[in-house]
């Protein structure tokens, strides 16, 4: 299937138009014309090298909302016209227990990215949603509930499902005390979701420049890193803190903000941090960890939380040909909110 998206043919260049093929469609395989696409600071990170030597050329974009056109012999989850959503996966050996419970994202074989990724069949390199097509499997196909405006649920793809995914097993509820380190992307996600759930969420950020948008997003409170005093005085009152920080920096500043018992999870950056120091996690017995996008059926719980609860993230819509404007302005880190490409605006 012939498509057409953008596509950076090295590392620290624009993004510039590319014409290529997706494979015929497979029996279990979905085809889908994508409308909306999100843009994700890991699509910087992945087209910039920082996670290093890429697949050039690369077509990024893992926040994918479209209308699906033709569907393989076998495939019974989607029918053409559907509404359709894919995320940063698109496939899995769905044999292992970990597929297994839906929590394909640690698929014990690897599961395969939404780009820069060889397809498990064929080793063709995978292609995002920066592009007019997507194939892929049915079972990493999600369904956008009819309720949800189509223009404004992509970025609920990554930025939500990364941080519902850590507010969900860390058993976020009423009266959690959550704080979000950084409000960008996922950062403002995480803040609409943890209100939803009951929490009182801070917004933990490097000024207070962001204190009108964290609070319009619900948050009640917005604390400086760079504000010592302001620091020491919110120490021991976290019970979860979601860490956005996007390169490599102090965790030491944000652990002693948490209460006995309480994690700090990273979901940004991937690659070394600064020195760990063991005496606030020993002397409070705090946690540190990890996590990465969510399953399927957990993305799935997402979109119908979304339509349930009229959750949208903040969405500025751009065109194609913006996108290398759009990847300066993300890489400032100034921005509270997610851009999104309107696919309609590639020819
Ligand atoms: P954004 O750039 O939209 O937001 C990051 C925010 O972090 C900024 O808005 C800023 O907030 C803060 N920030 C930026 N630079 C610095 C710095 N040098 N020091 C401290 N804070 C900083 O990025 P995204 O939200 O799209 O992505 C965030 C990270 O999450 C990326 O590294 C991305 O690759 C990763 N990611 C991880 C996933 C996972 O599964 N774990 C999935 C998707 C993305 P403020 O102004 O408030 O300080
Ligand atoms: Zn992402």
């Amino acid at each position: 299937m012939k498509t057409i998206g953008y596509a950076a043919q090295s590392e620290n260049t624009d993004l510039v138009p590319y014409h290529f093929e997706h494979r015929e469609l497979r029996p279990n395989d979905v085809a889908i014309e994508i409308t909306y696409c999100g843009v994700c600071h890991s699509d910087l990170h992945t087209v910039n090298g920082d996670w290093g030597p890429q697949p050039y050329p690369l077509v990024p974009g893992h926040e994918i909302v479209g209308i699906v056109t033709s569907v393989g012999a076998e495939a019974s989850r989607y029918k053409v016209g559907d509404r359709v959503a894919v995320g940063c996966m698109v496939d899995s050996c769905q044999e292992c227990d970990h597929c297994h419970d839906s929590e394909e994202q640690y698929c014990r074989n690897g599961m395969t990215p939404t780009y820069g990724a060889p397809d498990r069949h064929t080793g063709e390199i995978t292609q995002g949603g920066y592009s007019k097509h997507i194939v892929v499997r049915e079972e990493f196909v999600l369904s956008v509930p009819d309720s949800l405006d189509m223009s404004r649920t992509a970025p609920i793809l990554c930025a939500g499902i990364t941080t519902y995914s850590p507010l969900r097993t860390w058993n976020v509820t009423e009266g959690s005390r959550v704080g979000v380190i950084g409000l960008g992307g996922l950062g403002h996600m995480a803040v609409k979701l943890a209100v939803a759930m009951g929490a009182e969420v801070t917004v933990i950020s490097r000024t207070t420049n962001k204190e009108e948008q964290a609070k319009a997003l619900g948050a009640k409170a917005i604390l400086a890193s760079t504000d010592e005093q302001a620091m020491q005085a919110a120490a021991s009152s976290f019970d979860l803190i979601i860490d956005t920080v996007p390169t490599k920096h102090d965790v030491n500043l944000y652990t002693p903000l948490l209460d006995l018992d309480g994690s700090l999870v990273i979901v940004g950056q991937v690659g070394p941090l600064d020195e760990l120091m063991s005496v606030p996690l020993v002397f409070g017995r705090r946690r540190v960890a990890g996590s990465l996008i969510g399953g399927i059926a957990e993305t799935q719980e997402l979109l119908d939380f979304c339509a349930d609860h009229d959750i949208y993230p903040e969405c500025e819509m751009i065109k194609m040909n913006e996108i290398n404007d759009a990847f300066k302005q993300l890489a400032s880190g100034d921005l509270a909110h997610r851009f999104v490409i309107d696919m309609s605006s590639l020819a």
